[in-house]
């Protein structure tokens, strides 16, 4: 029984094979592009943009677990086969982290710290920039999965009054729950931050464009730590220009790296992270791929299984 591994190149095998020598002592651990494999042993795979067509080699293939909590890197596989469960990667450390990201973003442009890099940047003193308080900074999440009800419950406990938008209605402790376009609505035009926790589906495609921004009160800022589809970086850069959008902390885009010409690199009120707002350690990530893999084994439930017809 193997256990193929796209994640981190040659050089992380080793550790995946010892971390997983740990949890699942049973299971053979081999590296993706390993000659040696028997297609036909091949019952999982542990991936992270597997390569176009590959997967479809391994008929015995049982289960199809991402390295990361989206799944946008493997439904980008044309060849993909349908019957197969995909299991996103949602551990407790990707969640804290996530949380950790979206607080610290929110206190970065709180206090105006894109615009401070560029003054100094420019050796320009611009002492006028205090920011504002959290008490008074309205922040909406949207989307309030795994990753976004985490951070709307760390936003809340510092004193951000909270706004949360979802498909279906939530009710969570110290924040504002709202879904349907109505509530979409509603909520961003209380909002001085919006933060983008959505998964990448048609309906989330470009969703942070041109209306989105226009309903924001004027001067209010993004986070995008959801994917980069959702973003219609042209429609930002026009609202950053005009002042309906104060600045941006942007942590994903439609084309990783993002390529070297791209203007958000060197707008003055924007700061540019590589896709690192949160990502679980190799030995959260063993540990989780193994507790469904022994649940798969046992019969038992799967948790955080990408449901297709949903489309997250
Ligand atoms: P999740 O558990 O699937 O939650 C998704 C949330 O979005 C749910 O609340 C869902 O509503 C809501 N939603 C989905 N479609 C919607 C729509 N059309 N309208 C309104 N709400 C909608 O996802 P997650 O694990 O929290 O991940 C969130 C995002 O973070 C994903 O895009 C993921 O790829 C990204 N991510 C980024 C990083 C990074 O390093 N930047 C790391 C990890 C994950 P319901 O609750 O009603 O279903």
């Amino acid at each position: 029984m193997v256990l193929l591994v796209k994640s981190g190149g040659p050089a992380a095998l080793p550790e995946w094979q010892a971390l997983f020598g740990e949890v699942l002592p049973d299971v053979t651990v081999k590296g993706w592009d390993d000659a040696d494999v028997d297609p036909l042993s091949v019952r999982y795979v542990l991936v992270w943009e597997p390569t176009q067509g590959r997967i479809a080699q391994f008929p015995n293939l049982e289960l199809v677990l991402s390295t990361a909590a989206g799944v946008d890197h493997i439904l980008a596989d044309t060849a993909l086969p349908t019957h197969l469960d995909i299991i996103r990667m949602v551990t407790e450390e990707t969640s804290t982290r996530m949380a950790d990201f979206v607080t610290m973003a929110s206190y970065a442009l709180l206090r105006e710290m894109p615009q401070l890099v560029s003054a100094q940047r420019e050796g320009r003193w611009d002492e006028a920039r205090l920011g504002g308080v959290a008490k008074e900074t309205p922040v909406a999440i949207l989307g309030l999965g795994e990753l976004g009800s985490v951070a709307a419950a760390r936003l809340a406990a510092n004193g951000f009054p909270v706004l949360g938008w979802s498909r279906t209605q939530k009710s969570l402790p110290g924040v504002a729950c709202h879904s349907g376009e109505a509530g979409l609505d509603r909520v961003l035009a209380q909002a001085r931050i919006v933060v983008n926790l959505l998964p990448d589906t048609a309906q989330t495609k470009d969703l942070f464009g041109a209306a989105l921004f226009a309903k924001l009160p004027r001067g209010a800022s993004v986070i995008n730590a959801g994917r980069g589809a959702q973003l219609d970086t042209a429609a930002l850069l026009a609202a950053l220009d005009s002042g309906q959008v104060g600045a941006a902390i942007l942590d994903v885009f439609k084309v990783e790296p993002l390529p070297q010409d791209d203007p958000l690199w060197r707008h003055p009120h924007v700061i540019v992270t590589p896709h690192v707002a949160s990502d679980a350690s190799r030995k959260e990530k063993a540990r989780q791929a193994a507790l469904n893999i022994r649940a798969h084994q046992a019969g038992a439930a799967i948790v955080h299984r990408f449901d297709r017809a949903r489309g997250y």
